[in-house]
């Protein structure tokens, strides 16, 4: 007895010891996954002023799903094959997750591609200004497969190893706003021809002077694998609107689609199962697409420009794969704050414009297309609903930080909120949480055309410095907080 007593003091002390020293950054564990979200034939695809009936799936549409989890903290990243989401929508999906995964909407990224061969999940049955919808049948069928869709990758998370990369390709983007020789600017569907800058202006016209903005050549990716072995996941962005040249009332993916598929035909194992999930969501390229107007463009094949592009962007960022970095841990966290920017006011002397445009469109005619459709515009616009609830979000994945924005985004918000974020490796994503239409920064305002247009821009000329003074106070939050 007086033995075993003896012992008890031996116990304490083994018990007293601290515990094994815990990993000081648990190692990293990602999954990933696909849902289709291929709508049914004979919805509305939105992509032009005039919606059509869709009559062919091309190739089916996806919302390609990553998780990752560092121990402590998961984050998701989704990416639609949308021209884009309404908030309504966005928020029903984070809603889902949270319900049913514990993933909470702050530390969801949900982004459109913008597509422009998918139907209309950008806003309900009927086209408003408003920051909350009834959502229509196909929006709550996305939503139900993104939730679906994370779901699956959160089932697949396994021990992961992360890098992060970026390459430079400036072939495919071109500025599409340009400054034009004088006297040769046409009129706006408003009437007007006092603008300084032309949107898609002929390509290859003697009239053209130069770009009114930068390009940002650059693509930036996250890299997951299993530890030294097979791919799990891409994730990139670039900052090209979209490529276009589909067939008649198809739906397609676009470029997004194809190069996802080649990333995963090239970085897959054989027979690699889970298999490989990659995807492209878009930049910051309200102002940036794919059609060089130094040179007049030729016919192409339905679907041959997209796929040169995505094939070419494929190699390129396969072709750096094998020179990275890898990590086994990276800490994570996430900001979300929904800003109070104002919708764009719409002057009387506008409103007056409209109502006679509307009445005087049966002598128009013809011509009436683009003007009917901005009177309409602008008439829903000055109805807005008074809160914009714009979200806005900030991801940290271990060194490299990710800014969102919901709207057409230009490529030197992008570049900027690179430049002046915290963090060495920065990128922007827009169409994120929600869609909005363009934002041009307030330089642009000035400068005139589409992207400016009411009804085409919809929110107050401030917001890009809103946007950017939130994104850079988050970013500086998530750097600071182990
Ligand atoms: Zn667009």
């Amino acid at each position: 007895m007086k033995r075993i007593l003896a012992l008890i003091p031996a116990f304490a002390v083994l018990f007293a010891l601290p515990l094994p020293a815990q990993q000081s950054s648990p190692p990293l564990r990602a999954g990933a996954a696909t849902s289709v979200i291929t709508p049914p034939l004979g919805e509305s695809i939105v992509g032009g002023f005039t919606p059509f009936p869709a009559e062919h799936i091309h190739d089916e549409l996806h919302a390609r799903c990553l998780v990752l989890d560092d121990g402590k903290t998961k984050v998701a990243l989704v990416v639609c094959d949308l021209l884009g989401m309404h908030r309504s929508l966005a928020v029903e999906a984070k809603s889902l997750i949270e319900k049913e995964l514990s993933i909470p909407p702050s530390h969801v990224v949900i982004s459109a591609t913008h597509t422009h061969s998918a139907t209309n999940a950008l806003y309900g049955e009927v086209r408003t200004y408003s920051s909350d919808i009834e959502l229509t049948d196909y929006q709550h069928f996305v939503a139900r497969r993104i939730a679906d869709g994370v779901r699956r990758a959160l089932n697949l998370l396994r021990p992961a190893e992360i890098a992060f990369g970026h390459i430079d390709v400036p072939d495919h983007v071109f500025n599409r706003r340009w400054f034009l020789k004088e006297g040769t600017m046409p009129q706006n569907p408003f009437g007007k021809s006092d603008e300084k800058v032309k949107m898609n202006p002929g390509a290859g016209g003697d009239n053209l002077i130069e770009p009114a903005g930068p390009i940002d050549p650059r693509v930036s990716f996250v890299v997951l694998r299993e530890p030294g072995g097979p791919i799990i996941s891409l994730y990139s962005a670039y900052s090209l609107h979209y490529v276009g040249g589909v067939g008649q009332a198809h739906v397609s993916a676009d470029y997004f689609g194809y190069y996802s598929k080649a990333v995963e035909r090239i970085l897959s194992s054989e027979k690699q199962d889970p298999p490989i999930v990659a995807m492209m969501a878009n930049g910051t390229s309200g102002d940036i697409n794919n059609i060089n107007f130094r040179e007049p463009r030729l016919r192409k094949q339905p679907y041959e420009q997209m796929q040169l592009v995505a094939d070419d962007l494929a190699a390129k960022v396969t072709g750096a794969v094998s020179s990275l970095e890898w990590k086994a841990s990276a800490p994570l966290d996430a900001r979300f704050r929904e800003l109070d920017v104002k919708w764009r006011t719409i002057p009387d002397e506008l409103m007056k414009w409209a109502r006679e445009t509307e009445a005087d469109a049966p002598r128009i005619g013809d011509k009436a297309v683009l003007p009917l459709a901005y009177a309409g515009r602008v008439q829903r616009l000055a109805q807005a609903s008074p809160e914009t609830k714009l979200p806005v979000q900030v991801l940290r994945i271990g060194e490299i930080c990710i800014g969102t924005s919901p709207c057409e985004t230009f490529a030197e918000t992008g570049m900027e909120f690179r430049d002046r974020s915290p963090f060495a490796e920065s990128f922007m994503v827009e169409l994120v949480g929600g869609y909005y239409g363009y934002m041009p920064t307030p330089r642009h305002f000035e400068l005139g055309g589409y992207e400016t247009w009411p009804g085409t821009n919809n929110l107050e000329p401030q917001a890009s410095v809103k946007l950017m003074d939130a994104l850079l106070e988050m970013a500086t939050e998530v750097k600071t907080v182990e």
